[in-house]
């Protein structure tokens, strides 16, 4: 296959190559991780050292974190009703979540869809804090779920500030940090935050694998998702995915090592990206530009673009860009996300969603905007059927 380029990190990551060898020292484990004999404690020790790494990432201590399926179902086993803590058994009564969360959260986890509540953003794509201290003071013992950084356009929620306003009312805050951590500081207690979502394959883990992260065990799921056998003490049955677990646990160790030396040189690529895709087009629009936003995410559109066939334009191009959100494409759905930041109809039809990762280099960024010239001009001569 000719040179291609990948820049649909948000999608998934490549997996580093330390997350690699440690699947493959796992998978030459014999022992199931809940068997006494040596080789179970041998795939045990893999789990517990991973469980060290994934903490760690969040400033958390390796107790409170339960390994899943996937980002999916730690969102899914987190929005329950059945939370307590040592001053509130009774349960959640609403679920509050913002009108750009990821589909897995907008599914509601295991609230009835009439005690779910949708909350408004800003243009930039940012919880209207407002409206949730307003809907915070008419629901008791909410639920707030807030995600630290949006999949399509990387803009960063005011996590922080919302964690205070929810406390303050006497609500918990789950924060689905799947395509933040790796890539932005994410600290529990500085977030706030009292149930954390996190995902292997978007840090360069393997696809499969997911994690909730707990504040402290103040925090009690009293309604486990899956019931069986026991393991992950008791809130996730089944045996433990061991080769995957042990890949996250290498690939939150390199997330944390590379921290802020990664994101910078993401954010100097990215800049050159956004930079050369206004200059070679001035009908370059770029979503959440004014606010901060994930160093590695681009969500941009331009008049008369149409996303499905740009995405086949770069593909035949060697570049590999996603339309909107991975979960969705497969299916033309136009962007909720955009969609309640109030983008017209036809621009959001045209939003192509460029992510950047470890591998990313110059080249790759350059060869993007060689692409993204030659649509530009077919754009604009109304030719290659680009042309909405
Ligand atoms: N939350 C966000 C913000 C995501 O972007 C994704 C995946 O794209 C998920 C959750 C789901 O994670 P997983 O793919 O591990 O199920």
């Amino acid at each position: 296959m000719a040179e291609r380029s990948y820049f649909d990190w948000n999608a998934t990551a490549l997996p580093r190559a330390e997350a690699r060898q440690a699947a493959e020292a796992a998978l030459a484990l014999a022992g199931n991780p809940s068997s006494v004999h040596a080789e179970g404690r041998a795939a045990r020790a893999v789990i517990e050292r991973a469980r060290e790494a994934v903490a760690a990432l969040v400033a958390a201590r390796p107790g409170d974190v339960f390994f899943t399926s996937s980002g999916t179902e730690a969102n899914m086993l987190a929005l329950t009703p059945a939370i307590e803590t040592a001053d509130e058994k009774r349960p959640r009564s609403r679920l509050l979540l913002s009108a750009v969360e990821h589909a897995s959260v907008r599914a509601g986890g295991r609230f009835a869809r009439e005690a779910t509540e949708e909350l408004p953003v800003d243009t930039d794509g940012r919880l209207n804090l407002a409206a949730l201290t307003v809907a915070l003071a008419k629901t008791p013992r909410p639920l707030v779920s807030l995600m630290l950084a949006n999949n399509e356009t990387g803009v960063i929620q005011p996590v922080t500030e919302a964690a205070a306003l929810v406390h303050a009312a006497g609500g918990l805050l789950h924060v689905d940090a799947v395509q933040a951590v790796g890539r932005i500081a994410c600290d529990m207690d500085v977030l706030g935050a009292d149930l954390l979502t996190l995902s292997a394959h978007k840090i360069g883990g393997l696809k499969g694998v997911g994690a909730l992260v707990r504040r402290s065990d103040d925090i009690h799921i009293a309604d486990p998702l899956i019931r069986g056998g026991g393991q992950e003490r008791g809130l996730r049955a089944g045996t433990e995915n061991v080769t995957g677990i042990a890949a996250f646990g290498a690939a939150a160790m390199v997330a944390r090592r590379a921290g802020a030396a990664e994101a910078a040189r993401m954010l100097a690529l990215r800049d050159l990206l956004e930079t050369g895709l206004r200059a070679i087009s001035p009908l370059a629009v770029v979503f959440g530009a004014g606010v901060e936003r994930l160093p590695n995410t681009t969500l941009f559109a331009a008049d008369g673009m149409k996303a499905e066939t740009a995405v086949i334009a770069f593909d035949l191009d060697g570049i590999a860009v996603s339309s909107g959100a991975a979960c969705s494409s497969g299916k033309v759905q136009p962007s909720h996300v955009l969609a309640a930041m109030g983008v017209s109809p036809p621009l959001t039809r045209g939003a192509v969603r460029v992510s950047l990762g470890w591998s990313t280099t110059e080249s790759d960024v350059e060869r993007f905007l060689g692409a993204w010239r030659k649509l530009a001009s077919a754009l604009s001569n109304g030719r290659r059927g680009v042309a909405a």
